[in-house]
């Protein structure tokens, strides 16, 4: 379903990102696989055979060369899947102002940097973007501030952009994960008060996989998915529907 696209996954060594590049690897896609370890991001690269470019999202200049390296080595690009980030807790008084600037810095703007830097090459390849925003970018939750004001913004973000690029067809959408099982999660999942909070307030009564979101990425990368653009899409086992 994805054979003869070309995908850049922000974020692919581990997690929701890790499994959108494998899913994409099975339907046929090439993946250019991008975050900041080095060691991390070969490994997933080798094991799941795709490339691996070093970057830092929060830096535009670092994600151009990105998107300038991935042209250039596999000619085209199809799929811009803007995923990378970090969680950071913390209620407006409480939370740290450096935490506050970190996920502005690298959820917030490395999904504007990761589309404006692919957009020319969407263009013309009449590709899309995808982003990973949350449920936390449609409804709020307790002191998670910093967090839920990013995600909120991605969602309008995705909007926007899909609006002044749909005549150019190029589709531009974002997932809305509830909670899943990553690394991302693994600590605050030891809390046990916390682990029974998520199953509780999620009508599904568990949390996800990353494999679960990574099917609906598929889909949105897909030409499945031609007339669905600008849509925020929960993946939230029922969270947001209550
Ligand atoms: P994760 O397991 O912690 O993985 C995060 C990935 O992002 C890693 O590959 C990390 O690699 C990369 N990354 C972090 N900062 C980066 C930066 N500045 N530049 C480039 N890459 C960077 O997290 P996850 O749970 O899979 O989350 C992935 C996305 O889903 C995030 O946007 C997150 O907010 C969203 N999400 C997660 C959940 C959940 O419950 N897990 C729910 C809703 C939404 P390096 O550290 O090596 O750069």
């Amino acid at each position: 379903m994805l054979e003869e696209k070309v995908a850049v996954v922000t974020g692919g060594s581990t997690g929701i990102g890790r499994a959108i590049a494998a899913k994409f690897r099975e339907y046929g896609a090439e993946v250019v696989i991008a975050n900041r370890s080095a060691d991390a991001g070969r490994e997933a690269a080798e094991a799941l055979d795709c490339t691996f470019t070093q970057c830092d999202v929060s830096s535009y200049d670092e994600v151009q060369a990105l998107v300038d390296a991935t042209v250039e080595e596999h000619g085209r690009l199809d799929v811009m899947v803007n995923n990378a980030g970090i969680g950071r807790v913390g209620t407006v008084e409480e939370m740290d102002l450096d935490d506050w600037h970190d996920v502005m810095r690298i959820n917030l703007n490395g999904v504007m940097h990761g589309t404006r830097a692919a957009l020319p090459h969407l263009k013309a390849s009449e590709g899309s973007v995808i982003n990973v925003a949350s449920i936390y970018g449609l409804v709020a939750g307790p002191g998670a501030t910093a967090y839920a004001t990013a995600k909120g913004a991605i969602v309008n973000f995705t909007r926007s952009v899909a609006v002044d690029y749909a005549a150019q067809n190029v589709r531009v959408n974002s997932i809305c994960p509830g909670f899943v099982e990553t690394p991302m999660t693994e600590p605050t999942f030891e809390d046990e008060e916390f682990y029974e909070y998520v199953h509780g307030r999620t009508p599904m009564g568990r949390v996800a996989q990353p494999e679960e979101i990574a099917g609906v990425a598929m889909f949105l990368a897909s030409d499945e998915a031609s007339y669905v653009t600008g849509a925020n899409i929960p993946v939230d086992g029922g969270w947001t529907a209550h």
